[in-house]
């Protein structure tokens, strides 16, 4: 027992102090180089999508490569979630909806009917929806001091003299009943 044993411990010290173990060893150490080049530039790679102050990028490129491995792990559980593309592009869908949204905004407040925005009156249900300029007839807004087409100053009186408006069919119903 003891003799095969030696045999094979003097085989194992050959081997490893022959030109294969050498070369095999080599072989390893150069797959982990390029191992570890590898996942230092896939950092580089995925922090320049994710982020986009330039010395995050730097940052985040020092971690993936001076800590092998472990740098590159350390930065995922840490990286942004969305890649920069994606979060524009959501910004805009946001911006476009939110347009939509305004547009459509444009009803009348009592018959839902679809108005212009340099509409007086409502056409279908006659509900005053803007005040018109005492001077060049242009539809105000409500919060305007002034009339932005001809330089008027809007009097707050005004509204008040405005002539009393037939109330909505809708609601003399409601009263008669
Ligand atoms: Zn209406
Ligand atoms: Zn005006």
């Amino acid at each position: 027992m003891p003799r095969i044993g030696l045999v094979f411990a003097s085989g194992l010290h050959d081997f490893f102090n022959s030109g294969t173990w050498q070369v095999i060893r080599n072989l390893a150490l150069l797959f982990v180089v390029i191992f570890w080049a590898a996942t230092a530039y896939w950092v580089y790679k995925d922090a320049r999508r994710r982020i986009e102050d330039p010395w995050l990028v730097v940052m985040a490129t020092l971690l993936g490569a001076v800590v092998p491995f472990i740098g590159p792990l350390v930065y995922m559980l840490f990286r942004p979630p969305e890649y920069l593309q994606d979060v524009r592009e959501r910004e805009l869908e946001i911006k476009a909806m939110e347009e939509r949204l305004a547009r459509r905004d444009l009803h009348c407040p009592v018959c839902r009917a679809e108005v212009d925005p340099s509409f007086l009156v409502c056409p279908v249900c006659t509900t005053r929806l803007k005040q018109a300029c005492s001077s060049c007839k242009a539809p105000l807004e409500a919060l305007w001091q002034i009339c932005p087409y001809c330089a008027t100053p809007i009097e707050p009186t005004s509204t008040l003299e405005l002539p009393p408006l037939p109330a909505p069919r809708r609601e003399r119903r409601r009263a008669s009943e």
